[in-house]
């Protein structure tokens, strides 16, 4: 007796992307119900490095830079909503910045 696994076949979140995920995917940025997104190896990859908006929002709204580095981030975008900070004064933060600065702040 054979069990067919292929009605469990998902398919990548990223509505760019039509790959299969695999049987462990890749964890990808959390959804507002609190569960996390299921990726293929490539997105997941991609979404792991920090380029995810890079690759596949380039064209999208919603692009700002980095107050300190000028680094752009999507800061439309639920994708990124963890890799900046909004500052008190104004303008955005990226991670790197944001923990470098509050660092400096705390000293
Ligand atoms: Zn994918
Ligand atoms: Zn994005
Ligand atoms: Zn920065």
């Amino acid at each position: 007796m054979t069990s067919s696994s292929s009605s469990s076949t998902k398919i990548c979140f990223n509505p760019y992307c039509k790959e299969t995920v695999p049987e462990r995917p890749r964890r990808g940025w959390r959804l507002r119900n609190g569960n996390y997104v299921e990726l293929c190896d490539r997105c997941g990859f991609v979404y792991e490095t920090g380029r995810f908006c890079e690759s596949f929002h380039a064209d999208d709204d919603g692009w700002r830079s980095c107050a300190s580095c000028r680094k752009r981030l999507h800061s439309g975008c639920i994708v990124s909503t963890h890799a900046f900070v909004l500052l008190d004064a104004g303008g955005i933060d990226c991670m790197a910045c944001a923990r470098t600065n509050f660092i400096k702040a705390s000293e």
